[in-house]
């Protein structure tokens, strides 16, 4: 079936809506949906909505809320099938039956083997015509996050790194102050597109950071936390911990790790995941991952260091790569950006898709895909 040029703007519209909900709406999806008329041949929008923060209400139901009485025999396109079950609000499925939608335009079954299917069947037995598949590839790549949860049970994974002309990334035990403000920036939006900034202690250790999202106007928008941290050395004095009441910052540690340093962490209001060790000793990033996802975590954005970085990778835990290099040059020897494995990894055409550098600021920007 050949795709109407109507539905197919509708649901580039709603999938732009589900972008904005991105990092707010774990463990659930972030949605969009769009409600039209017809006024002859002309669409005219009476609704909009996406997913609001905390992942309630849903994007059906604020375009219903939007639409009013306009509702009644109008179209909706949704970027994930309406869902089925009763919780605390009826389910979507039900809320678009009574308003009177006539027509729906769906991108995605609900990969979620107790309800897929089940929203679709309440529409059609409810008499309204559903188009599945709709600009179905795009959705998923809105969707990756919570697709992963679902199928493979992991969140998606952003890895970020940054280096000197010449290869870089700290010198004298201490991270460089690589990217230009420009590039900067980017992170911080990134960062407020997914659910949690993830580091590893060397980088709380070696340089203190807040990981929140300083853009003017967007500071509410940080994501949870993340240190990953085998023996607990984090101290209960690092600017993650001391602010831990007002952004959540949560550990993944050994399942043998201190006690007593639990305890002092856990008094800073930090929520602390106990997890196996791989056989080099470290925490199992691997199982460390399986638990997040667990927790509802859908994206991960991760800033470093290296060592974290190398492990993600060689466990084909990472599905998107940015690297920032700036045009200066370090200039002397310090620590490598790009450790071996993670170097043969972006290499490696089967493993990641690399797209052309582009220029941000002074900086230049690689961008790689994980090959599926
Ligand atoms: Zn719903």
């Amino acid at each position: 079936m050949s795709l109407s040029p109507i539905d197919e703007m509708m649901m580039r519209h709603a999938l732009t809506l589900a972008e904005r909900g991105l990092g707010h709406t774990w463990p659930n999806p972030s949605v969009g949906a769009v409600i039209w008329q017809m006024r002859g041949d002309q669409p005219v929008i009476v609704g909009r909505g996406y997913t609001q923060k905390g992942g309630r209400p849903h994007a059906e139901t604020e375009a219903l809320r939007m639409a009013g009485d306009a509702a009644r025999g109008a179209s909706m396109a949704v970027t994930l099938e309406p869902c089925a079950h009763h919780g605390k609000t009826p389910p979507c499925a039900e809320a678009i039956v009574k308003a009177g939608i006539a027509r729906v335009v769906s991108a995605l079954e609900d990969p979620d083997p107790r309800v897929s299917g089940e929203g679709y069947r309440i529409l059609r037995d409810a008499g309204i015509s559903v188009t599945t598949d709709v600009l179905k590839t795009d959705a998923e790549l809105v969707n990756r996050g919570f697709l992963l949860r679902v199928r493979e049970k992991r969140p998606f994974i952003t890895l970020k790194l940054a280096q000197t002309a010449d290869g870089f990334a700290g010198a004298d035990g201490k991270p460089l102050m690589i990217s230009c403000a420009l590039s900067k920036q980017r992170v911080h939006l990134a960062r407020a597109s997914h659910d949690a900034i993830m580091v590893g202690v060397g980088t709380v250790i070696a340089d203190d950071p807040d990981l929140t999202c300083r853009l003017s106007g967007m500071m509410h928008l940080s994501p949870l936390r993340l240190i990953v941290d085998t023996h607990l050395d984090t101290s209960p004095t690092a600017r993650v911990i001391e602010t831990a009441s007002k952004v959540p910052t949560w550990i993944i540690t050994a399942d043998d790790a201190s006690v007593e340093r639990e305890a002092a962490l856990m008094k800073e209001g930090v929520h602390v995941i106990r997890v196996n060790k791989d056989v080099q000793g470290h925490v199992d990033v691997k199982v460390a991952m399986a638990a997040l996802a667990e927790l509802g975590l859908t994206r991960i954005f991760t800033e470093g260091g290296p060592t974290l970085a190398e492990a993600l990778v060689s466990h084909h835990l990472v599905d998107c790569i940015e690297i920032i290099t700036s045009p200066d040059a370090l200039g002397r020897a310090g620590t490598v950006a790009l450790r071996p494995a993670l170097k043969s990894a972006l290499a490696d055409p089967t493993l990641f898709k690399a797209s052309s550098p582009r220029v941000v600021g002074r900086d230049h920007v690689q961008h790689f895909e994980k090959v599926r």
